[in-house]
């Protein structure tokens, strides 16, 4: 399968300044380390609670946000140093919707403009071409014509995220990233509008990269899924495998956690104790260690490596892994 984004080893770390001299004294490291790849037409899902780095890392993408180590391709071309200027031709490839339908789309301008906006940017077409994609845009994504010249306001949550979704497709991207794009509206309504997105998918070949905080949320729509734990993958697998067979004990906690209408799925609830740790101060060793039921010694001191557990599945935990042969050739002496 081709891939379109390809990120490897990839790091944000913030500077935390303190003392007289206002020093940096430490870093947040809010993404550590991270490797993985987006194949073209696919969705992943990506999935951690706040603080654990996934909003850090859509934006890096995106390019919003430079990157402190590791490195970035998108359809082949490195973009993880490129200018801005450059990337300016890039932007027009990826774009992205936002969580809140309500502040992310300007109450000043109409929602002909709004749509109208990453093409003048872009400097795509003439404007009379532009009112015309407009009209054709506000059709695909299932509103009236008449929307064009109204205001966000006089729309409910779900036509805007609508709107949001037509800006978005306005530029032809090949990539739209989703930062928690359904989590602010109703149920019944996150429905409508992941259905409307996977038929975008389907017509215009897109590949989305869904950000959210818990699972059932990107399990309809996720081809794959990924989670993050305090800037770091925990576990990366097709939709089958990670929700029938969560390995890492993070995973299963948060599948846990998703609701079931079938009895026989019925299992048993895993209930993390404490709160996520600080990315400021995260713990040695397994980063979950702090909060795992099955965290043994040695999880404290190594940091647990992405395995290839075959089938796509890849997994950090070091239920999975053989320890380090030192360690083995000691237990041998035993
Ligand atoms: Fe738990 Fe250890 Fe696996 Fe980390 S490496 S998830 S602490 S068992
Ligand atoms: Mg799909």
């Amino acid at each position: 399968r081709e891939k379109l984004v390809e990120v490897k080893n990839i790091k944000k770390y913030f500077p935390i300044k303190g003392g007289f001299l206002k020093r940096t004294v430490a870093h947040v490291k809010a993404v550590d380390d991270i490797t993985f790849d987006v194949y073209k037409g696919e969705t992943l899902g990506i999935v951690g609670e706040s603080g654990s780095g996934k909003s850090t890392l859509g934006r890096m993408i995106l390019r919003l946000l430079d990157s402190t180590e590791g490195e970035i391709r998108f359809d082949g071309q490195e973009i993880t140093n490129i200018s801005q200027r450059k990337m300016r031709n890039l932007r027009k490839e990826m774009q992205t919707i936002f969580q809140d339908p309500y502040a992310s789309l300007n109450p000043r301008m109409s929602v002909g403009e709004i749509i109208e906006e990453p093409m003048v940017v872009q400097k795509l077409m003439s404007k009379n071409e532009r009112e015309k994609r407009v009209i054709n845009l506000l059709e695909t994504v299932g509103l009236n014509e008449s929307a064009r010249n109204k205001y966000p306001h006089e729309f409910s949550g779900g036509q805007r995220q609508r709107i949001g979704i037509a800006r978005a497709l306005s530029t032809r991207p090949k990539l739209i990233i989703g930062d928690e794009p359904v989590s602010a509206l109703d149920v019944s309504v996150q429905s409508q509008v992941l259905n409307l997105m996977e038929d975008l998918q389907d017509e215009y070949g897109l590949t989305y990269i869904f950000i959210a905080h818990d699972l059932s949320v990107v399990k309809h729509i996720s081809d794959r899924v990924a989670v993050m734990y305090l800037g770091k993958l925990a576990e990366i697998a097709p939709k089958e495998s990670i929700y029938k067979k969560p390995l890492h004990p993070y995973t299963q906690a948060l599948i846990s956690a998703v609701p079931t209408t079938n009895v026989e799925e019925e299992k048993e609830r895993v209930v993390l104790e404490g709160d996520l740790p600080s990315p400021s101060n995260p713990p040695s060793g397994c980063p979950f260690h702090t909060r795992c039921p099955e965290a043994h010694e040695r999880c404290k001191i190594e940091r647990p490596q992405l395995t290839n557990m075959g089938g796509g599945h890849y997994v950090a935990c070091h239920l999975y892994t053989e320890p380090e042969p030192k360690i083995a050739e000691n237990a041998e002496q035993d």
